[in-house]
């Protein structure tokens, strides 16, 4: 009864494209060539026998078996979801592997991208309603769909891929789908994993019986990979990369070059630099030495740029030169997401961002931290895919063995589960507690979630659903800003409180060239508006949609032109939301109330990233969980405020407070008033502060009361 993988293979080999009806093309034939040396594609049969027989299948490869790109079309052969108006997902836990991902697999299966396979990603939407039957998506979008729709009755498989990673959306998603499965017998779930620790995965999803679900395990290819250790500590990991990377060029045999670095601006930073060293090395020695391309690999990059890291090697220049040789400088984005091709050599600087929480402060940041042991060996595995390759770690093997964790904390434990406890209330989970977690989160970080959502008005307090949180779950946005948008027509500046939202939403707009900070800095004084940085991304918003025909403004005041594109999009999004739920669009012409009414409208938000400083002090203390903090130097905000409200706390050589605006504290006590109930503050300078406010604030209207009483007992 089911498709057999002998007559998937006749089709695939065929010459008409089944989902199309349209003549395969040259470039299809090409890539399905290659597709044939993949580990998963020499496994059709095993595949397909599993899973004709299990509703639910654990898989295993190693990271470039084919998994991601394979899988699903094997899936769309025999599901054949377009023929019963359903679809086949597959989730990734980073926006930039489900594009990749999306556009590799359309160019496979001989599609354009957006039509028969598209993907989906927050503020991205690139699938057509009734054409798309294979669709690559994160795993949040999978999670924010699952709200509206709790039995997800338009997938016929879902597949959650990179499992290992232990994405908190990820491990929601399992959860979700356990208990699904019982209710939609017809749905099939596959989750795949890179590393062979799936016994946890197994043992999860163990059926009735209580047999551990049956494990699909694609046997790996690779190649031995010697591994290197710095004999001494680094101090500069950045620098010892840099110094690996043209060592190698200098004196390693062809072959292309991995680099793990941290960030956008490390990795920016680091490839100008070995880019024109090289270029000199070649310039002096062209006879001996090749040419070089260092192409950089992070999730803001834009797609047409994430594609370089696919691009060959450049040629040598000349035959007596040596051929040329590409340096990927990425995050860990290429660590089991994204397979290039080619790589002989790995660079692993040992550390890369990570989300930490602290329930205690309640702010979650993402720090640069030593990577996991796990996460070292599937590093190094990039180096031996086609070959036996060489991985330089940049740390001593002392610290390897004695200092690295074994593996990766899951998100979940690391993560602030604001969102999380209101997407699952809106799902109607309602006992936390005992949801089936793969890793139960500590109750603590619970306990402020729901906390948190109770100061928003998001849930009562009995934990019910309010209406309000009810609107709040359905924008893909953090609570916080979500109730800011909601509350602003009540202030008369949701316009301006929209823009500021999709200002915030969108990574750094202010550039700031190595060689040009004092001309950045000067242009981005210009823009500032001194009351705070909110106000400030209003500012050049509005500056921006003035000059929108300037092709060259945003170049000329030092701005992100992708950056700011990219919020003119996300602010076109949740327009559409704000309309959807008939928030009405309203501003204030006046500009100074305005401003007022705008700073009001975000301490409903952020009434809990406050910081106060006192009268002859130098430092900020943040409110009710008191730590000292310093305004950020890209902080605009101009004299001295003594309240102020933040968007971000970050850790980086100290305590930093950013993108801050002033605001009062009778604000405070009017809109946020469960939060700064006085009595739950500790005695201390700002608990009077505090109440000298309180009192100001109460003094006219008690005389009024009190002469009136007066007057009463005068006409008594
Ligand atoms: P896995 O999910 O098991 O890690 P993938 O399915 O992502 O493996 O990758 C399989 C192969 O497809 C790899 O060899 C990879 O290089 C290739 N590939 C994936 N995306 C692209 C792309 N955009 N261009 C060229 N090759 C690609
Ligand atoms: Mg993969």
């Amino acid at each position: 009864r089911h498709v057999t993988p002998k007559q998937v293979k006749k089709v695939m080999d065929g010459s008409i494209n089944p989902f199309t009806n349209q003549p395969f093309t040259a470039q299809y034939k090409r890539i399905l060539e290659s597709r044939k040396k993949l580990p998963v594609y020499t496994q059709m049969e095993e595949f397909y026998r599993m899973f004709n027989k299990n509703q639910i299948l654990i898989m295993v490869g190693e990271t470039g078996s084919g998994k991601t790109t394979q899988i699903p079309q094997f899936v769309c052969y025999t599901d054949l979801p377009h023929t019963k108006g359903k679809l086949v997902c597959c989730t990734q836990p980073r926006r930039v592997a489900a594009m990749s991902v999306a556009k590799r697999v359309a160019d496979e299966m001989d599609v354009p991208l957006g039509k028969e396979v598209g993907y989906s990603i927050r503020f991205e939407d690139m699938t057509e309603p009734g054409t798309t039957f294979l669709k690559y998506m994160t795993d949040g979008v999978l999670l924010r769909e699952a709200m509206n729709d709790p039995n997800l009755t338009r997938y016929s498989t879902i597949i959650l891929d990179e499992a290992h990673e232990r994405t908190l959306a990820t491990d929601i998603l399992m959860g979700l789908l356990k208990n699904l499965a019982r209710r939609r017998t017809d749905l099939k779930i596959i989750v795949m994993s890179a590393t062979l620790d799936a016994l946890k995965f197994q043992k999860y999803f163990s059926l009735k019986q209580g047999k551990p679900a049956p494990l699909f395990k694609v046997p790996g290819r690779t190649y031995p990979v010697e591994v290197f250790y710095t004999r001494e500590p680094q101090l500069d990991y950045v620098e010892a990369a840099m110094r690996t990377v043209l060592m190698i060029h200098r004196t390693e045999d062809p072959g292309d070059i991995l680099l793990f670095l941290t960030g956008e601006e490390e990795i920016e930073d680091a490839c100008r630099k070995i880019q024109a060293e090289a270029d000199d090395l070649q310039k002096q020695d062209p006879g001996s030495i090749g040419p070089l391309a260092c192409i950089p690999l992070y999730s803001s990059l834009p797609p047409s740029q994430q594609q370089r890291i696919f691009d060959p090697p450049p040629s040598s220049r000349s035959v007596i030169s040596p051929p040329g040789r590409k340096v990927v400088v990425s995050t860990n984005i290429a660590e089991t997401s994204l397979t290039i091709d080619g790589i002989v050599y790995v660079i692993d600087s040992g550390f890369s961002k990570q989300k930490l929480y602290n329930p205690r402060m309640r702010v979650e940041s993402l720090l640069v931290s030593p990577i996991s042991k796990a996460s070292a060996q599937q590093r190094a595995g990039r180096a031996g895919r086609t070959r036996p390759g060489k991985c330089y770690r940049l740390y001593t093997e002392h610290v390897f063995m004695t200092e690295l964790e074994e593996q990766t904390h899951p998100e979940i434990l690391r993560s602030n589960l604001a969102n999380t406890v209101l997407e699952l209330a809106k799902l109607g989970i309602k006992d936390l507690v005992r949801f089936d977690y793969v890793d139960a989160p500590a109750p603590e970080t619970l306990m402020r979630a729901l906390e948190l959502l109770n100061y928003l008005s998001a849930l009562d307090d009995e934990c019910n659903m309010t209406p309000l949180g009810a609107i709040m779950a359905e924008f893909p946005l953090e609570p916080q800003m979500a109730k800011m948008l909601i509350v602003s027509p009540k202030f008369n500046c949701s316009n301006e409180i929209l823009t500021i939202v999709a200002m915030l939403s969108v990574p750094n707009i202010w550039n700031r060239p190595i060689f040009m900070r004092r001309e950045a800095d000067s242009a981005k004084r210009s823009l500032e508006v001194p009351e705070g940085d909110h106000l400030t991304l209003l500012n050049v918003y509005n500056c921006y949609v003035q000059n929108i025909h300037n092709k060259r403004w945003a170049w000329d005041n030092f701005l992100s032109q992708r950056s700011l594109l990219q919020a003119n999009n996300i602010r076109a999004q949740l327009k559409r939301y704000m309309e959807k739920f008939d928030i009405g669009l309203i501003s204030t012409r006046d500009e100074i109330q305005l401003y007022v009414n705008i700073r009001q409208a975000l301490v409903c938000g952020f009434f809990m990233q406050v910081a106060h400083k006192g009268a002859g002090e130098v430092a900020y203390v943040t409110v009710k969980v008191p730590e000292v903090v310093s305004l950020h130097p890209s902080c605009g905000l101009s004299g001295e405020s003594e309240w102020v409200l933040f968007d971000e706390f970050v850790l980086t050589g100290g305590a930093y407070v950013r993108t801050v605006t002033a605001v009062k504290p009778e604000w405070l006590l009017e809109f946020a008033p469960k939060y700064y109930d006085i009595n739950s503050f500790p005695n201390g300078k700002m608990k009077n502060a505090l109440l000298q406010v309180q009192k100001n604030m109460r003094t006219p209207s008690l005389s009024i009361g009190a002469k009136k009483k007066k007057n009463k007992s005068k006409n008594k």
